[in-house]
């Protein structure tokens, strides 16, 4: 594996078009700010659990919680994503974050990856070639840069201990349909005043039990696919070009 450096040269480009995973306090600065956010989910069937020592699973375990559609055991992983289209909000003129002091976890590992089970390609980053130099970020496959290893524990961390709180938030807010994980989200854009309220009531922590036994809803905009899952007991509809409570439908794949 090739052995990387890197040295950010303030291009900017890193900070347009995004949808930046943030934790639960990054999202209320984020909100206080005047910034959107957006909630996007997804199910994961999870009928039984996986043998002991599938790495994979496990990752995606720790940041998802349990829940049922229909009669299927489902584990619902949600992201709460600040999003922007063109510059994000922060930017100024000069391209100088203006929140630097406090900018989110994601911005400070970028270009980094956070998942481990994903490998840093520069190529398929938006850094510009000069910016591949400077100091050690990864040798042999492994991030090495210590400030950077640091922040993505963190990040890991928030992302493991708040999931139960990313499905409190969504069930506060009503929210209950997701895409079926890697063929497509479920992108919901609450309202912003409505989503702070909700972020900021969490320490009232639900029951495990509660979250447990919630009921979401499969969409897709693959019949095939729902045939599957209702065959195996989940329920689920078909994706409609505009769903209700500002939410809307993305899918990797084309229409079938
Ligand atoms: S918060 Fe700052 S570093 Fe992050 S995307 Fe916005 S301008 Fe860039
Ligand atoms: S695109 Fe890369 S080089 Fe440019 S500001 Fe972002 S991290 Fe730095």
């Amino acid at each position: 594996m090739d052995d990387i450096d890197f040295g950010c040269t303030s291009c900017g480009k890193c900070c347009h078009d995004l949808r930046l995973a943030l934790t639960i306090a990054e999202a209320i600065a984020w909100l206080e700010r005047g910034g959107q956010m957006e909630l996007i989910c997804e199910a994961i069937p999870w009928p039984v659990e996986p043998e002991p020592g599938n790495a994979q699973a496990e990752y995606k375990r720790a940041r998802s919680s349990p829940a049922m559609s229909g009669s299927l055991p489902v584990r619902i992983s949600i992201v709460l994503a600040a999003a922007f289209g063109g510059a994000c909000p922060n930017l100024h003129a000069d391209m100088r974050c203006g929140i630097y002091e406090q900018r989110p976890l994601v911005c400070r590992i970028y270009p980094a990856e956070i998942n481990p089970f994903v490998e840093l390609v520069p190529e398929n980053k938006g850094c510009p070639s000069d910016a591949w130099q400077g100091e050690p970020l990864q040798r042999q496959g492994m991030i090495v840069d210590a400030t950077t290893v640091e922040l993505i524990g963190q990040s890991r961390r928030a992302n493991q201990l708040e999931a139960p709180l990313r499905m409190q938030v969504c069930l506060d807010l009503g929210l209950n349909d997701a895409a079926l994980a890697n063929e497509g989200f479920v992108m919901v854009s609450p309202d912003s005043d409505a989503l702070l309220t909700a972020l900021r009531r969490l320490h009232v922590t639900m029951p495990e039990a509660q979250t447990a036994a919630a009921q979401w809803t499969f969409v897709s905009n693959r019949t095939g696919t729902l045939e599957t899952l209702l065959s195996v007991g989940a329920t689920g509809h078909l994706a409609e070009p505009t769903m209700a409570g500002n939410a809307r439908y993305h899918g990797f794949f084309p229409p079938s």
